[in-house]
């Protein structure tokens, strides 16, 4: 069958449009096969935050990629501001995280010692703040803010507008979108790969999966173990209270519409996407422990969503061994590295080079029979 397509893109989440958008910018014929408007997903559920200090225990690799996402993003942001008209409200004053307690400032500061002190680590920038110190840059703090970790490196956007921004520079790059093609199953065959999808079939030279939690199940398809787990997040979020947070934290943060977004949760086993209450009324103590303003303010919506999350935490980027041209691309981190996944990622896939240039991101990184 001759194919319809160069490349078929599983999954019109943050990181298959951004990869689609980067292959389609390529010049490839581009199908992104996506599932309908009330499929779940975690590209319009999480917290928008561009966010570099956590990233890379266990892989210094990581921490750079997060890094040069990063210092992509102004660049990112205009090209898709002048494509598209959408400003995706990028800042990047630096982060933190702040700690209600001596020893969550002692746990932050060997996490992030040990994060530096990985053999091929580029040192991360960031500093390890009192109370007094935090309280300069950000005013409103409780006294219960013992401390926090500082990284210059750290920012945030407005998630939805890059979910959206993201599909209308794909269309306007020549891609096509294909909604309600949920791809049911999957198969190499001639040298190219035929996906069946609840609208039909449809052919294509290459095919991509980035179809978060549904990943898994279609890379056993065409020979790839790419294993993805759901992680339950819930986020809070207040009605806009006037300009006062001018720095995002990892669990409080004002959106540029000025509503100011909790979210705090880790969440193993539960599949659901119904709030909990009882967490949601821990996240709002904290929140309220480190802004003590947030008290008087209503909460408006609250939501639970799953993250996409890997064995190890890290990105899975990787091409079937048995049958090339098929790829896979996961991560829970869909919102900092989107400039990566259009800019460095898709051009990788087009020249099908992503196991040699990113062999860190293999799924071989799983397979125990390999590790001597
Ligand atoms: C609460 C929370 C907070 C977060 N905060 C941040 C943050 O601050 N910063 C950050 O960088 N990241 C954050 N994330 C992670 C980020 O949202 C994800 O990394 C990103 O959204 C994952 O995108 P995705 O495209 O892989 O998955 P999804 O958004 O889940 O999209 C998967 C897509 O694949 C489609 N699909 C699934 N199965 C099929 C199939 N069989 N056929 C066709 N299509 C299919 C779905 O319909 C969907 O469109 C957060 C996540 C959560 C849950």
């Amino acid at each position: 069958m001759k194919p319809d397509y160069d490349i078929a893109v599983i999954g019109g989440g943050l990181v298959g449009t951004a990869i689609a958008y980067g292959l389609a910018k390529t010049g490839q014929r581009v199908a992104l096969l996506d599932e309908d408007d009330r499929a779940r997903r975690a590209s319009v559920a999480n917290f928008s935050l561009i966010w570099v200090q956590t990233k890379g225990l266990g892989m210094p690799e990581y921490a750079d990629w997060s890094r040069g996402a990063a210092d992509l993003w102004p660049q990112f942001r205009d090209e898709i501001a002048a494509l598209t008209d959408i400003d995706l409200a990028f800042t990047r004053p630096g982060g933190f995280h702040l700690c209600l307690s001596e020893a969550e400032v002692e746990a932050r500061s060997s996490h992030l010692a040990r994060i530096n002190a990985q053999p091929g680590m580029t040192p991360l920038p960031y500093e390890i703040l009192g109370h007094n110190a935090v309280r300069e840059m950000l005013p409103d703090i409780g006294p219960e803010v013992v401390g926090a970790s500082y990284c210059p490196l750290d920012g945030q956007c407005n998630s939805m507008r890059l979910f959206w921004g993201l599909h209308t520079a794909f269309h306007r790059s020549g891609g096509h979108y294909l909604s309600r093609h949920r791809v049911e199953t999957l198969a190499a065959k001639d040298g190219g790969f035929i996906a069946e999808t609840r609208a039909g079939t449809v052919a294509a030279g290459k095919v991509v999966i980035a179809a978060g939690n549904d990943s898994g199940r279609l890379g056993a398809m065409v020979g790839i173990d790419a294993p993805v787990r759901p992680q339950r997040g819930q986020v809070l979020v207040t009605e806009r209270m006037k300009p006062f947070l001018h720095y995002p934290t990892i669990t409080v943060r004002q959106a540029d519409e000025g509503s100011v977004m909790l979210g705090d949760a880790i969440e193993e086993g539960d599949t659901s996407l119904v709030v909990g209450t009882d967490v949601l009324a821990k996240m709002a103590d904290r929140a309220r422990r480190m802004f003590p303003g947030l008290g008087n303010v209503n909460i408006v919506r609250t939501w639970a969503a799953q993250r996409v999350m890997t064995k190890d935490g890290c990105p899975i980027y990787d091409e079937s061994r048995e049958h090339p041209g098929a790829f896979v691309a996961n991560c829970h981190s869909g919102v900092t590295l989107a400039p990566r996944h259009a800019q460095t990622l898709a051009p990788l896939i087009a020249a099908s080079r992503v196991a040699v240039e990113l062999p860190a991101f293999g799924t071989g990184r799983f397979d125990v029979s390999t590790v001597h």
